[in-house]
């Protein structure tokens, strides 16, 4: 199969069906007839999911998936890249804020040989003042703290090629933050700046709990940062206390102070500075410990070249 389409929905009966009838049209003029939409139905409350059957109904391309309840955006794109076939696989969102038809741009630059093709938004339409100050805050703090280069103002909206869509599935991490995941395989990405639609129909279905949630995933998925913090606070502290040992034996020599003052502050800067180098130890470790159960591969091979060798355990996601 050449190409998959994945489509995760909450609640989106109202744009369903003209995503739909967009969507199959570009599939169409893309890659001929052989492709495959699957929605993923993540616990709507509306009438998505009987959308989803009679679309399958009256073109057998199009196949779907319940989920029980309502797992979150990414776990419901997760689930789709599962099922996924096509040599090709593209992410989309069904409000129609991704334009479908950029479909064919994202299929010919990789088309020059590039592994993932996503959509940078150059302008946000639509979106409220809040949601546009807070993505902008979040992803320029998310690249100064991620030991990971994740593009600035990107969304899930991305074409991906089979190998990197393997190794996403690979992945057994259980807080996924997709779009941080593809920048982390890397491979040949290629960016393509669009302009994002307002929503078609309804509301954002992203609540402010659910973008904290997401923030969150971003942040400890990509970063031990928060981890080192107490040891960035120790480096404070013994600042603090060679300042004030200073002081103390400027004020013993010069000045008349209560006795005991001088020798108590010291006290308690050393001892807790102390303290915070022995909790930024344990973060230390910890965040290793972490990284570790995060079980992803340790790198990645893109091909071999020659011989019947097997790759190591370790590399042969690719
Ligand atoms: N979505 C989902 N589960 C959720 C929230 C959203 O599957 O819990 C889907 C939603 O139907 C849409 C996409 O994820 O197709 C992006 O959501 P939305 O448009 O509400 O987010 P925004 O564009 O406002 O960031
Ligand atoms: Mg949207």
């Amino acid at each position: 199969m050449r190409l998959s389409i994945v489509v995760p929905c909450y609640n989106e009966a109202d744009v369903l069906p003209a995503f739909n009838r967009r969507m199959i049209a570009t599939c169409e003029a893309v890659a001929g007839g052989d492709f495959e939409i699957i929605y993923v139905n993540d616990g709507s409350t509306d009438a998505t999911m009987n959308w989803i059957v009679r679309f399958n109904e009256r073109d057998s391309r199009i196949v779907g998936i319940d989920l029980f309840r309502n797992h979150g955006h990414q776990l419901a794109a997760s689930a789709g890249l599962q099922m996924a076939r096509g040599e090709r696989t593209l992410l989309i969102d069904a409000d129609l804020q991704d334009p479908p038809e950029l479909l064919a741009e994202f299929w010919n630059e990789m088309d020059q040989g590039y592994d993932v093709v996503y959509g940078q938004r150059s302008r946000r339409v639509g979106e409220s003042w809040f949601k546009r100050v807070s993505a902008q805050l979040f992803y320029r703090g998310l690249a100064s703290i991620s030991e990971t280069a994740i593009p600035l103002d990107t969304g899930d909206f991305r074409l991906m090629n089979r190998d990197v869509v393997d190794i996403l599935n690979d992945m057994p991490e259980r807080h996924r933050f997709l779009r941080g995941m593809v920048a982390w395989i890397g491979g040949r990405q290629k960016v393509y700046v669009y302009e994002r639609d307002r929503r078609a129909a309804g509301k954002t279905k992203y609540t402010f709990l659910k973008m904290v949630s997401f923030a969150v995933d971003a942040v400890t998925g990509f970063s031990t940062m928060p981890l080192r913090i107490a040891t960035y606070l120790a480096f404070a502290t013994v600042l603090a206390t060679a300042l004030l040992a200073a002081y103390v034996l400027y004020s013993y020599l010069f000045l008349d102070v209560v006795a005991g003052w001088t020798s108590l502050g010291v006290i308690v800067l050393a001892v807790s500075a102390i303290q915070m180098f022995a909790i930024g130890v344990l973060g230390e470790y910890l965040g290793r410990l972490y990284v570790q159960s995060q079980g992803r591969p340790t790198m990645l091979v893109k091909r071999r070249v020659g011989g019947e060798n097997s790759l190591p355990k370790q590399m042969d996601a690719a």
